[in-house]
């Protein structure tokens, strides 16, 4: 599995400062956060224009706690990234593409691209166990095999002046994929907001029995905890005794989230 960061937002530092100079304000911004960070700040500051006397000292990172303590979560999702994830299961995607608020997917299509090698993904349960290894490899050849031939088989039907190239390729490759196991490999394109990934993180980080969600949830947090470590700070990744990763939200956040009308600015 791999994640390719392929966007995020940015801060337009100019249209900032314009807008701060257009209503006379002034914002005392803290050295160390990142531009996401910075754009979350500045979303919940409109909010109560707690900018120049009416700004706290706090810190970035103090001022983005305090959002997500009290419940303020709406700001978190003016802050996305792009996502280009490789060597995952179409099982995975299917789960994946449920989480509905805040997502967006482009995934490889099936009927537009003819899997030439099929790559599959072996479980890591199956992996482990070389008896289960051999046969899963059997039957996901015997599926590979049936899909080219149905494709070979379908090819040569005589061609309906109804039917373009294209419909008629998506047709069979429609019908040779119902052979394809939920373990072929895809690719997909996933962008999401801050406060959606935080929901994802949260639900589906730490189901002990899907390794490869675990495994997707993992990938995702690591470059995020770079990216804006106050939005993720409060999810941690740890390993199983089989070293596969978890990720835990961490207790002094999930005890805080109950508390409300934290005064925020
Ligand atoms: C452990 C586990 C087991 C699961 N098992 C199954 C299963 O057996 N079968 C199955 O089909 N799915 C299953 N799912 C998928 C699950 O039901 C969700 O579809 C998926 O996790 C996406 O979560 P979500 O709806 O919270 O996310 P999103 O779709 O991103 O929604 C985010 C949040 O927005 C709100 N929201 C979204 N849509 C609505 C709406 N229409 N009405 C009101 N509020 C809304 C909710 O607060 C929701 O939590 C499972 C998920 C988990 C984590």
């Amino acid at each position: 599995m791999q994640v390719f960061v392929v966007g995020r937002s940015t801060l337009d530092l100019k249209a900032v400062n314009s807008f701060l100079e257009s209503e006379d304000l002034e914002w005392r911004r803290s050295d160390s956060a990142t531009e996401s960070e910075e754009l979350v700040e500045l979303a919940g500051r409109t909010c109560y224009l707690s900018f120049g006397e009416r700004q706290s000292p706090r810190s970035n990172s103090a001022y983005i706690f305090n959002l997500i303590r009290s419940g303020h979560e709406s700001v978190l999702e003016h802050v996305s990234w792009t996502f280009l994830i490789t060597g995952i299961s179409r099982a995975l995607t299917h789960q994946l593409v449920r989480h509905r608020i805040g997502f967006s997917y482009s995934q490889l299509s099936q009927q537009y691209y003819e899997v030439d090698g099929t790559a599959m993904i072996v479980p890591a349960e199956i992996a482990s166990h070389p008896k289960a290894l051999a046969v899963w490899e059997e039957s996901v050849e015997a599926s590979r095999t049936a899909y080219h031939k149905i494709l070979e088989i379908l090819r040569e039907l005589p061609s309906s002046v109804d039917l373009s190239k294209k419909e008629f390729l998506r047709g069979i490759r429609s019908a040779a994929r119902s052979l394809l196991p939920n373990a072929t490999e895809t690719k997909i394109v996933v962008t999401a907001n801050a406060r959606a990934l935080r929901h994802f993180l949260e639900i589906r980080g730490d189901i002990v029995g899907d390794e490869e969600m675990r495994r997707l949830a993992a990938t995702l947090l690591e470059p995020l905890k770079m990216e804006a470590p106050a939005l993720f700070d409060d999810f941690a990744i740890g390993k199983l005794a089989d070293q596969s990763p978890i990720v835990h939200k961490l207790e002094a956040s999930s005890k805080l989230s109950g508390e409300r009308n934290v005064a925020i600015w």
